[in-house]
C-alpha cells in the first residue's frame, strides 16, 4: 500500500490567525494538506522578528516575522501569507495587511513558496478569493468549492461559539474536538463586568497582552470580548460625526461593539488594548475617551509593545478593578440609604 505523504503549510500563529484560523485551517485541510501553526508567542520569537522588522513598527507585525522564522524550522513546503484588504463595506483594512504578502517577500530570503489569498470585498466576493488561493494548489473548482463550503460552515460555528462566550482557545479546542452542537456553562464572577476590546491578535495572544484575561479571571471578573457580543451589531456602519467618518475595517469592528457596551447599563468598565505605534488604534481611542467620559464609564487604555513591563500592567488593572469595585459598593450603600431613610427626614 502506498502512503500519501501530505504537503505541509505553514500558518503564522499572528495577526488575522486570530480571527480566521478555524476557515483556513479546515480549508487546507479540505483541499489534502497537513496544517503545521507556529508555536505560541515568546520573547525569543519578538526578538527574532524583531530582526527583520523596522524599529517604529507596531508588535503583531514584529511577532508576525518571528513566527514566519518559526515554521521555518517545521519542514513546511508553502507558508501561507494572505493579504486582506478590505473585509466589509466602505472600509480597509491597516496598509500592513494590504501589502503583507510583498512586505514578507521583500524583507525575507529562503521562504518556501508562499500562497496568498487576496480578500477585497469591494471588488469581488469571498468564494472567488478561495478559487485563487485553491489554484495555486493546482486543485480543480469542484475540489475548492466543497473545501470552501466546508471552510465557512467550520468559521460560522467556531463565531457562534464565542458569542455564546467562549474564548478564542475555548471555541478552538471544541472544533479540535470536533465536538458539535456545544452549549457552554456560564461561568461565576464577583459581579464586575468589565469589556476588553481591541484587535483579535493582541487580545487573544496572552503573550502581547501579558496574561491579562488570566489576571481579570483570578479576580472574578465577568470579561467580555468583541467576539462575544451579537453578530447583528458589526452589520451596520458606525456614525462619528457628520463630517468624521471611519474607513479602517479592524477599528469598525471595535467602534461598533463600544457603541453596543456603552448602552449596556450591566457594563462596568472598559479595557481597550492597543499596540505601540498603531496609528487607526490611537485615533479611536481618542475618540473612546471622549465617549466614556460623557458617559461617566470607567476606561483605560493600554498601549503594550515588546518593552511594556508586566508589573506595571498588572498594577494599572487591580487598581481598575478595585475603582469599580468601590464605585459600585458606593453606589449600592447609597441606595440603600435612600430607600431605608424615612421621608421625614427630607422635609427639613
Ligand atoms: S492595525 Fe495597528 S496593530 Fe494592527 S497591523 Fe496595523 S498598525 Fe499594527
Amino acid at each position: 500500500m502506498v502512503v500519501e505523504i501530505k504537503k505541509k503549510i505553514g500558518i503564522p500563529r499572528s495577526l488575522l490567525y486570530y480571527k480566521y484560523f478555524p476557515l483556513w485551517k479546515t480549508f487546507f485541510e479540505e483541499l489534502g494538506l497537513e496544517v503545521v501553526v507556529s508555536d505560541k508567542s515568546n520573547s525569543k520569537i519578538v526578538e527574532i522578528g524583531g530582526r527583520y522588522a523596522i524599529d517604529e513598527i507596531c508588535i503583531p507585525l514584529k511577532l508576525y516575522y518571528g513566527h514566519l522564522v518559526n515554521l521555518l524550522e517545521k519542514d513546511i513546503d508553502y507558508i501561507f501569507v494572505p493579504r486582506y484588504i478590505s473585509t466589509t463595506f466602505g472600509t480597509y483594512m491597516c496598509p500592513k495587511f494590504l501589502g503583507l504578502p510583498d512586505l514578507i517577500r521583500g524583507t525575507m530570503d529562503n521562504l518556501p513558496p508562499i500562497i496568498e489569498m487576496d480578500v477585497d470585498l469591494r471588488k469581488k466576493p469571498k468564494y472567488a478569493s478561495a478559487i485563487q488561493t485553491g489554484r495555486q494548489l493546482h486543485r480543480s473548482l469542484r475540489q475548492i468549492r466543497k473545501a470552501y463550503e466546508k471552510a465557512i460552515k467550520t468559521y460560522h460555528y467556531f463565531r457562534n461559539l464565542m458569542v455564546k462566550g467562549l474564548t478564542f482557545q475555548q471555541a478552538m479546542n471544541i472544533i479540535n474536538k470536533n465536538i458539535e452542537n456545544f452549549e457552554p456553562k456560564p461561568r461565576k464572577h464577583n459581579g464586575v463586568k468589565i469589556a476588553v476590546i481591541g484587535h483579535g491578535y493582541n487580545i487573544h495572544d496572552p503573550f502581547i497582552n501579558m496574561n491579562l484575561f488570566k489576571k481579570l479571571r483570578s479576580m472574578k471578573v465577568q470579561v467580555v470580548t468583541l467576539e462575544n457580543l451579537p453578530l447583528e451589531i458589526f452589520k451596520k456602519q458606525t456614525i462619528i460625526t457628520n463630517t468624521l467618518k471611519n474607513y479602517w475595517g479592524n477599528e469598525e469592528e471595535i467602534l461598533s461593539a463600544v457603541n453596543y457596551l456603552f448602552q449596556d447599563k450591566t457594563l462596568d468598565g472598559l479595557i481597550f488594548i492597543c499596540s505601540f505605534c498603531c496609528g487607526p488604534d490611537s485615533l479611536i481611542d481618542e475618540l473612546i475617551t471622549r465617549d466614556a467620559k460623557k458617559l461617566n464609564i470607567p476606561y483605560i487604555s493600554l498601549v503594550l509593545d515588546e518593552h511594556s513591563g508586566q508589573a506595571g500592567v498588572i498594577t494599572r488593572i487591580e487598581a481598575f478593578v478595585d475603582m469599580i469595585i468601590r464605585k459600585k459598593r458606593g453606589q449600592k450603600i447609597t441606595k440603600e440609604v435612600l430607600i431605608q431613610t424615612p421621608p421625614s427626614q427630607f422635609q427639613g
